[in-house]
């Protein structure tokens, strides 16, 4: 019986909201370097400096108070692909004391309404391509066209820019009044264990623990000189944390890219000598395999993290084969904030996850709630600073999510490696499917594909492609007694789901037609049985 605890030091998080935090407490803004670039538009070149973040992002803040009328803890939906100025209005947000809900602009107007309804946002900042759905979403949950701010506008459109806001404005100041540490700052979507996709409550606290937690952990960390690629999206966990709040903290210079692009990555690495980036695993095989990489000079890059999925051996050696930087491995999730468990370069073995954060606790359980010691495969619980506060308004998921003593409970099979003294994750317990480090919530699709006229029953489940080091999601049919299972059949369900989702949750691993879905006694899918059958069949190739 073991928790696992970090074998560094307890280290004090300061009991600050998360903008104050980044404005007044970090060691790492020196005077010096606060009108130097700290983020860069990839395409364009534009520029913004921590004077200018803060500036801008604290009258803001103030415009958000008096002209749009928001009150403390309102949630404002932010919707758009990566802009340099992400984190002004982010931070615009936070420091008026709201809540930022940020949302995958690729989504479908039903994928839009969820996140909007369920987060109850009352302001929403979006970019003008999306306004016809987004204005539609937005009455559908009363938010007045007064409360619609694009980032900037395209000539055509009358929306205002969110900057309009800061006109005339005074800067808010600090700290922030009336939010303590432990209240929300983002809600992000995540299905966790099981079913929909669900708003995590994300605290102030939480960032706060992330930075220090994070910069803590290595010792190495360039901080301060470091140049760091980012494409990760801006609404998923691994690239808020990382990129937008992690390198800001740092006072590391972030060179942004709206959309991955391998060209791209390649032409910026070699124009501004990036020395960190943070990709999937569907990146690491690009680098390790694409000509488009032998055209460049990336010999600046140091070390590319990588996270959101497992990354296997092959890869890795294959990536390095070109590129002689460190791939760091880590584990976390939206529920922990990003990652809370870190390889260190030079020391772990590829596959590894690696060593726990400070303050960080991990504990490993059979299917009974027994714990258990080294060598041992468990579900991975984790308990710490960076631990989500909990659900929206879910109590029936969070009483699943959490233990009775406070920890979360992950979904992921672990085990610690006593030879090595490291975490490997081995296994998913969890419904959930990634697609090149996006979340497929089988239960979603499978709601979609229950809406198609053939559909009688099914199932969805991720399949592994190890040529794209990622799942695809795999659709199991019973039709109805009048259709027939047929190639016609299998493309017009396809299609119907591509219609109804977002790309990246399309059944690329195809459909399969079975006289029956296995399930237990209370109607529940045996997933399992599912993965068993998946075995065999490549066996069998
Ligand atoms: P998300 O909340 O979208 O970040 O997804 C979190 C989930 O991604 C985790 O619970 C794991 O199932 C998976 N994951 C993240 N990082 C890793 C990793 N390094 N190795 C294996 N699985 C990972």
């Amino acid at each position: 019986m073991v928790v696992y605890k970090s074998a560094q030091e307890p280290i004090p998080i300061p009991n600050l909201d998360l903008y104050t935090f980044l404005f007044q407490d970090s060691k790492f803004n020196t005077s010096s370097s606060r009108d130097e670039p700290r983020v860069i538009d990839g395409v364009s070149g534009q520029t913004l400096s921590f004077n200018q973040i803060f500036d801008l992002s604290g009258r803001i803040a103030t415009g958000w108070k008096e002209k749009v009328g928001l009150k403390n803890k309102d949630v404002v939906a932010v919707v758009a692909p990566n802009q340099y100025d992400h984190s002004v209005l982010y931070f615009s947000i936070l420091a008026a004391g709201c809540i930022v809900t940020p949302g995958n602009p690729d989504y479908t107007e039903e994928e839009f309404h969820h996140q909007i309804h369920t987060a109850g946002a009352k302001a929403l900042v979006t970019v003008p391509e999306l306004l016809p759905v987004l204005t539609k979403v937005a009455a559908r949950n009363n938010i007045p066209k007064e409360r619609i701010f694009v980032f900037r506008g395209d000539g055509k459109t009358s929306v205002p820019s969110f900057y309009t806001l800061g006109e005339g404005s005074k800067h808010i100041g600090h700290p922030i009044q009336g939010i303590d540490t432990h209240d929300t700052a983002f809600i992000c979507f995540s299905s966790g264990t099981t079913g929909l996709a669900k708003g995590c409550m994300l605290s102030h606290h939480n960032f706060v623990a992330q930075c220090v937690q994070v910069t803590n952990f290595d010792a190495n960390a360039n901080i301060g000189t470091d140049v760091l690629l980012g494409f990760l999206p801006f609404f998923h966990i691994f690239g808020l944390t990382n990129l937008v709040i992690g390198s800001f903290y740092r006072c590391i210079k972030l060179v942004i890219m709206a959309k991955y692009n391998l060209e791209r990555f390649c032409q910026l690495v070699e124009k501004y000598k990036v020395t960190n980036t943070s990709i999937v695993p569907p990146v690491a095989v690009h680098l390790g395999k694409s000509p488009i990489v032998e055209k460049y000079d990336l010999s600046s890059l140091r070390v590319i993290g990588c996270g959101a999925a497992p990354l296997g051996k092959e890869h890795i050696d294959a990536l390095q084969k070109r590129i002689p930087a460190a791939v760091k491995q880590g584990y976390g999730s939206t529920e922990s904030c990003a990652g809370v468990v870190y390889q260190r370069v030079g020391v772990s073995p590829a596959g590894s996850i690696g060593y726990l954060t400070a303050n960080t606790e991990l504990k490993l359980i059979d299917e009974n709630g027994n714990e258990l010691g080294d060598d041992q495969e468990g579900e991975v619980l984790l308990r710490g600073p960076a631990i989500f506060l909990g659900y929206l308004n879910n109590p029936e998921a969070n009483e699943k999510t959490f233990t009775k003593d406070g920890w979360l409970k992950t979904g992921d099979v672990g085990v610690y490696n006593s030879k090595i003294g490291e975490f490997f994750i081995v296994d998913r317990l969890k419904e959930l499917i990634k697609y090149k480090g996006f979340q497929v919530a089988p239960a979603e699709l499978e709601r979609v594909l229950m809406g198609h006229q053939d559909v009688a029953d099914c199932a969805v489940v991720g399949i592994y492609e190890s040529s794209q080091a990622t799942e695809l999601p795999r659709a199991y049919v019973v039709l109805q007694a009048s259709a027939q299972p047929t190639q016609a059949t299998s493309k017009d369900i396809a299609d119907y789901v591509a219609k109804n989702v977002v790309n990246y949750k399309r059944l690329r691993g195809g459909i399969r037609f079975v006289d029956a879905i296995p399930k237990n006694a209370s109607g529940k899918i045996l997933r399992r049985e599912i993965k068993k059958w998946i075995k065999a069949e490549q066996e069998k190739e």
